[in-house]
């Protein structure tokens, strides 16, 4: 198979320049109803069936928080080490979009309900960096524009109108593509975690803006910054990070300009293109929203959201790593997918074998994506691998027949130690009725224990498959190897 070169990180060609990126992220929340009305948010598949006079901005409506919203920006803004606004408040963002009915968007600019945090992220070589963040705010999404390539028309479908969004906004200190992914799934697994987003990226409800510019080292003066607008896979976001780094580079060792833009990235020929130039924030027009009222959260409302917040994936990847001895490398797969985490915690309270993630990491995420099914389908629950696992490491069963019973568990859904009955997988280990075994071979075989005796040591595996053979892959390796070597001798 041929694979294709690496190409070296556009910031180690250039390394007299740096890269300054900002991201900001739109989280989309999970809560029943929109975030000013009583609509149901993603449900309905049919435009315009999940609107009411509000979301749908009808003259003389107005709008009422959602109380869910608060709480989730609240335990986003706990869970990345935020301070909580006690009173924030809502703001009118002006433009005119046909899917953005009322000509406004309601966001929060002046006060946001989240200020100051900072998310740990891991690096390459092990270490952690923080990227602080200056606010998450919340804000409702727009509708969608649907424009039809056979038909020539274009539709307005409402449903996404009203949807709730936190806006989570880093500082600019993200200084490659690597932190940028790095930021990025950290991040979605917080939200992740909080329960309050899918972090579904191909569906949008975890999507990025990514702000990039570059200047050369020790130039106090921020270059021209341009956005990378809905990217939705961390590959594409490192991916278009990369393109624009070396495209901006090269336009400064041209001596050309770069404009202020956004710019969206094409996966298919792997560049990013000029979508339109940037607004200034001047240009929206903010203003308070004279129809909310001040958000106001006391501190009883901050401890109770505090005090039922889940371990966070930081947390769980330190437990993992120096408690449960797992490597940064097994801890960093279990982190990403708390489904995964979960199922781990769950076996390791039966059985502290240290066999269990290689079990977790190699035949089970195996099996489930071979057959297409969730880990929570999967017929091999946690406590079940646990037992087959027990049963393999007191020698009750063999490697050969742990994974024929891995197997058959997960196609019948039966017990591990019923299955291991009824097929007769006990491993045969005790010496006695192995000796038998292995004299019989060694009776049987007399050209192959003279030639191995004259020195082919090669045909030991030839008397170990033998032996396997005979006991039907049941009999104790090791104790089949010692008895080999005895009456070969
Ligand atoms: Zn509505």
């Amino acid at each position: 198979m041929m694979t294709r070169p690496v190409p070296a990180p556009v910031l180690e060609i250039y390394p007299e320049y740096e890269a300054i990126i900002g991201i900001e992220v739109h989280v989309q929340l999970t809560t029943k109803s929109k975030i000013f009305c009583t609509s149901p948010h993603h449900v309905s598949k049919e435009p315009n069936t999940d609107i009411c006079s509000i979301c749908a901005g009808y003259p003389g409506s107005l709008p009422v928080l959602n109380e869910v919203v608060v709480d989730y920006a609240i335990r986003a803004g706990l869970a990345t080490n935020c301070t909580i606004s006690q009173e924030s408040l809502f703001d009118r963002k002006h433009y005119f979009y046909p899917d953005l009915p009322k000509n406004y968007q309601i966001t929060q600019q002046f006060k946001p309900i989240c200020t100051k945090g900072y998310v740990p992220i891991r690096l390459s070589d092990g270490s952690t960096k923080k990227i602080n963040l200056t606010r998450i705010h919340m804000e409702e999404d727009a509708g969608k524009n649907i424009h039809s390539g056979i038909s020539k028309e274009s539709f307005v479908d409402l449903n996404r109108a009203g949807t709730p969004l936190l806006e989570i906004v880093s500082e600019p200190e993200i200084s490659n593509a690597q932190e940028a992914k790095s930021y990025l799934k950290t991040l979605r697994s917080i939200v992740q975690y909080l329960g309050i987003c899918t972090g579904n990226m191909e569906e949008g409800a975890f999507r990025a803006d990514t702000n990039i510019s570059v200047r050369k080292r020790g130039a106090t003066e921020l270059g021209t910054r341009v956005e990378l607008k809905n990217i939705n896979s961390f590959k594409f976001i490192s991916d278009a990070i990369e393109y624009e780094l070396k495209r901006q580079i090269e336009r400064v060792e041209d001596g050309k300009t770069i404009q202020q833009e956004t710019r969206l990235w094409d996966s298919k020929i792997g560049a990013t293109f000029a979508m339109r130039s940037k607004e200034e924030a001047a240009d929206y027009r903010y203003f308070n929203d004279p129809d909310l009222p001040i958000v106001k959260v006391d501190n009883e409302w901050i401890e109770a959201v505090r005090k039922e917040l889940p371990e966070l994936p930081h947390a769980k990847f330190e437990r993992f790593t120096t408690k449960e001895g797992l490597s940064a490398y097994e801890a960093d797969i279990l982190v990403e997918d708390l489904d995964l985490a979960n199922y781990f915690d769950e076996a390791h309270k039966i059985s502290t074998s240290k066999q269990i993630i290689n079990w977790i990491l190699r035949d089970l995420l195996g099996y489930v994506k071979e057959n297409n099914v969730s880990l929570k389908e999967c017929n091999v629950t946690p406590q079940k691998l646990a037992i087959i696992i027990e049963m393999l490491e007191s020698g009750k069963i063999n490697n050969h027949a742990a994974k024929e019973v891995f197997i058959l568990v997960a196609q019948t859904g039966g017990e591990p130690a019923d299955i291991v009955k009824e097929k007769g997988l006990e491993q045969i280990g005790s010496v006695d009725e192995l000796d038998v075994i292995i004299k019989q071979i060694v009776d049987e075989n007399p050209d192959s224990v003279a030639a191995y005796k004259q020195g082919k040591d090669r045909l030991f595996g030839f008397f170990v498959g033998q032996a396997m053979k005979k006991t039907q892959g049941k009999g104790d390796p090791k104790v089949i190897q010692t008895l080999l070597k005895k009456h070969l001798a």
